[in-house]
């Protein structure tokens, strides 16, 4: 038989590259004819994993449209730009995406196979074609639930994130070492100097936090990130919640395949911090039955192979569960799990994930290949 075409859009970005990285590891170029489209340098040389030789224009709808896939992570403004044209074309590809543009239509289907691989394939089958990977908290925090939620134990979660800067793009996370970089700059003499005095240090770096530094960049953030964080991510909606946090229920919901009757609540409050590419989550969450914390944390371990299950010591919790360890990594670390004074069927789990692997890129190839067995 001969190879789908697959046209790739948006793999210079961030989300892309990584996922480029991906496929290049587990050889999913070799499963399809690749041809790599730009919207900013068409006709100039393309990766040698193309098929053509030069990069197609990613505006043209006549050189789309002879793709049988097309993965994008160019962006939600491409998508709402191209998708609804092509689709009026009468194309009827599968169209593969990581823009949060269509995750909530009626006939796209978010993919985080480990969880909901069946929904998947039924959706498949039915002849869906347009498919989503979920906003990257969502996807990072159902990884870690797994098994609990697959058991059928959860009631309602509460989610506290710690949001690495890039979910914020490419420039915000220069930024973030920028202003890392100010603060050091500012405060090298005095910190260096072990005898120097702390609230004179503590005093030029609030200089920089609290804008009197004409150097101290906040183009991106408009705010302090290096030394400080902000409570605040994407557009509000309503009801005081922000976007980020709205997905969670409903994204999470649609993931699972949850009708109106089995939904489940889903709600806290989402934060950026100085991380560079691992978001984390506290999660609180209710059990429908009081905790049997064995039980629950076997659901946990045994849920995916990507689980890395960190005991709640001091010190391997102190090493291991955090951004820093976690980046660069396909593994998902669950760990401070414990009961709660809340009441006998509370229970408390901390998990970090790499937002531009699990929570973006890995998605989107996994469901490449599921497709692709499935044909
Ligand atoms: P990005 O890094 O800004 O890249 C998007 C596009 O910008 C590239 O494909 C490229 O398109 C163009 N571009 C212009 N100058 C560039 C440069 N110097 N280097 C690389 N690319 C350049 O976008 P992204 O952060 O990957 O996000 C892409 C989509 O994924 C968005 O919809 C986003 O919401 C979604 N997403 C992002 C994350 C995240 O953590 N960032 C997570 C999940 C989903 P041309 O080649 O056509 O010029």
């Amino acid at each position: 038989m001969a190879k789908l075409k697959l046209g790739m859009i948006g793999w210079r970005g961030m989300v892309g590259s990584v996922l480029v990285e991906r496929m290049k590891e587990e050889g999913d170029f070799e499963c399809v004819d690749s041809y790599f489209f730009s919207t900013s340098q068409v006709g100039e040389k393309a990766p040698e994993l193309s098929v053509s030789e030069t990069l197609k224009d990613a505006h043209s709808l006549e050189d789309l449209s002879e793709m049988d896939i097309i993965l994008t992570c160019q962006g939600g403004d491409y998508t709402n730009s191209i998708h609804p044209q092509l689709r009026e074309k009468s194309w009827s590809g599968i169209w593969i995406d990581a823009a949060s543009a269509l995750r909530m239509k009626d006939n796209a289907c978010l993919v985080l196979d480990p969880l909901n691989s069946d929904l998947i394939k039924e959706e498949i089958k039915k002849g869906t074609k347009d498919f989503i990977g979920a906003n990257c908290t969502v996807s990072l925090m159902l990884l870690a639930l797994a098994g609990p939620l697959r058991a059928g134990e959860i009631e309602w979660i509460s989610s506290m994130t710690y949001q690495a800067a890039s979910g914020a793009g490419a420039k915000n996370m220069k930024e973030l070492v920028n202003q890392m970089g100010r603060l050091h700059q500012v405060g090298k003499e005095l910190s260096e100097d072990g005898r120097s005095d702390i609230l004179k240090l503590d005093a030029l770096i609030n200089d920089s936090l609290q804008g009197r530094d004409s150097q101290f960049p906040t183009e991106n953030f408009k705010a302090p990130l290096a030394g400080s964080l902000i409570p605040w991510i994407d557009v509000p909606v309503e009801g005081g919640q922000t976007k980020e946090e709205w997905k969670a229920g409903v994204e999470g919901n649609k993931i699972l395949g949850n009708s109106k009757t089995s939904l489940i609540p889903i709600d806290g409050t989402c934060v950026r911090i100085g991380a560079m590419r691992s978001h984390s989550q506290a999660l609180t969450i209710k059990l429908k039955k009081p905790l049997d914390l064995e039980k629950f944390e076997k659901q946990i371990k045994e849920s995916h192979e990507w689980v890395d299950f960190v005991p709640n010591e001091r010190e391997i919790t102190t090493q291991k569960l955090s951004p820093a360890h976690y980046s660069g990594s396909l593994k998902i670390g669950v760990g401070r799990v414990r009961p709660m004074n809340l009441g006998k069927d509370f229970v408390n789990v901390f998990t970090v994930g790499d937002q531009l692997l699990w929570g973006a890129a890995e998605p989107l190839r996994r469901f490449l290949r599921l497709y692709l067995d499935n044909l």
